[in-house]
């Protein structure tokens, strides 16, 4: 199938974050464009994001159930391909269901649902479907992630001992919620959050990141939540100790109170014989310690990393020196999620190269990290007073 796949967007109205980002990720390798789309949960304001878009007026539509009705009579090569979801988390679930259900692929925003049941049916809707199903986890898509995870299957680090792993922002440290901020309402609201706040919207990145680097899943956590700011309903700060897969350990903690932080996520991981560390702030980038050696930086683009890493290459686009960063993170996502479309509208086996990408069993990881790490605050589990 020689052409673009058509995406039909859900979310990304006026004023919102991630859809914007969405939809430029998605066209950056020319495997997609924008089609269609709801974008705001408010009809008037979906109309006016299909104008600066310039699509055509039939092909914006006031809500999802109203997108998904009308492009599933079009014909096939005029229909949307796929279903982008970005709206807050409490849509994820019922848009995905329904696009899934209708006969559409879906890449989604994460946290994939509000609850472990939700993530699990899911899952059974997935696999009934037949579609290809994407979970927007933006961090397996940087270039030297990719690179750090096959230097630990490689076994280049050893067997692995530790991880640990920082992602502070601060932009929830006063509660900007209450002046109607638009990212900051739902998000601190457990009817559109979720049953976490800080640990649901970058805590799952964290714990994503972990478990795709070093290919252990976490299996125990004890956890200590905090809401600091006076009156919020939800987790604006954690700690989290990880037992994992193999006897990995480690420590995680999520903030969105420290005063001046950005996007600050940073990992790092030790194993009997070496080490990496990657900070997002520095992306192009991937430190790599061997015992008894100087401290090396491997910069993406490079040879040396292009022939240790076919991921890292494969998702790499232009030459060392010249920085690629979060919108290429993205499209690399939808750059693999596309070619597993195509190769399965072909009736081909997508390689595991293409299949690189976030899907529904991390969507479900994801829930039960969410709801484990809320149940461990809540139970005083394990904590001594001195
Ligand atoms: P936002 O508040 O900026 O935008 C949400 C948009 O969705 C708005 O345009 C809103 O009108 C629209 N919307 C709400 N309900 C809708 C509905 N039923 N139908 C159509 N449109 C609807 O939110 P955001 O910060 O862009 O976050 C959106 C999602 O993306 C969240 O699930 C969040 O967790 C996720 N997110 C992921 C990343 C990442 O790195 N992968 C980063 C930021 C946000």
């Amino acid at each position: 199938m020689k052409r673009k796949l058509r995406m039909g967007m859900v979310g990304g109205g006026p004023g919102a974050f991630i859809g914007e980002v969405h939809r430029k990720a998605a066209r950056l390798d020319g495997k997609i464009e924008v089609a269609a789309g709801a974008f705001d949960i408010d009809p008037v304001k979906s109309r006016q994001m299909g104008e600066e878009l310039k699509l055509a007026p039939s092909r914006v539509y006031g809500n999802y159930q109203e997108m998904l009705a009308a492009e599933a009579v079009l014909p096939a090569n005029e229909r949307i391909d796929f279903v982008s979801v970005t709206t807050p988390n409490n849509w994820h679930f019922p848009i995905a269901k329904a696009a899934l259900e209708t006969g559409f692929h879906v890449m989604c925003e994460k946290p994939m649902t509000m609850t472990v049941a939700e993530a699990m049916e899911l899952k059974k809707v997935v696999e009934k479907s037949g579609k290809v199903f994407g979970l927007m986890h933006t961090y397996p898509g940087y270039p030297m992630v990719k690179l750090a995870k096959d230097l630990v299957k490689q076994g280049k680090l050893g067997k692995i001992r530790r991880v640990v792993i920082s992602y502070v922002q601060g932009w929830l440290a006063k509660a900007i919620e209450k002046d109607g901020q638009m990212q900051a309402s739902w998000r601190t609201d457990p009817k559109q959050s979720g049953a976490g706040g800080c640990v649901g919207d970058i805590g799952t990145h964290a714990a994503n990141l972990a478990e795709y680097i070093t290919g252990s899943r976490i299996t125990d956590i004890c956890a200590d939540l905090n809401s600091f700011v006076e009156g919020r309903l939800l987790d604006d700060d954690g700690n989290c100790l990880l037992r994992m897969e193999n006897g990995i350990r480690g420590v995680m903690y999520c903030s969105q109170i420290a005063v001046s932080e950005e996007n600050n996520l940073s990992i790092w991981v030790y194993g009997t014989e070496g080490g990496i560390e990657w900070h997002q702030v520095n992306p192009n980038q991937l430190v790599v310690k061997s015992i008894g050696k100087a401290t090396e930086i491997w910069e993406r683009g490079s040879d040396y990393v292009n022939n240790c890493s076919k991921a890292a290459a494969r998702s790499s686009r232009i030459p060392a020196g010249h920085p690629e960063g979060y919108l290429e993170a993205f499209a690399n996502h939808y750059s693999n999620f596309a070619d597993t479309v195509l190769a399965k509208e072909a009736g081909e086996a997508p390689d595991a190269l293409m299949l690189d990408f976030p899907g529904v069993d991390d969507g479900i990881e994801g829930m039960v990290f969410i709801g484990k790490v809320v149940e461990s605050a809540k139970s005083g589990q394990k904590w001594i007073k001195l």
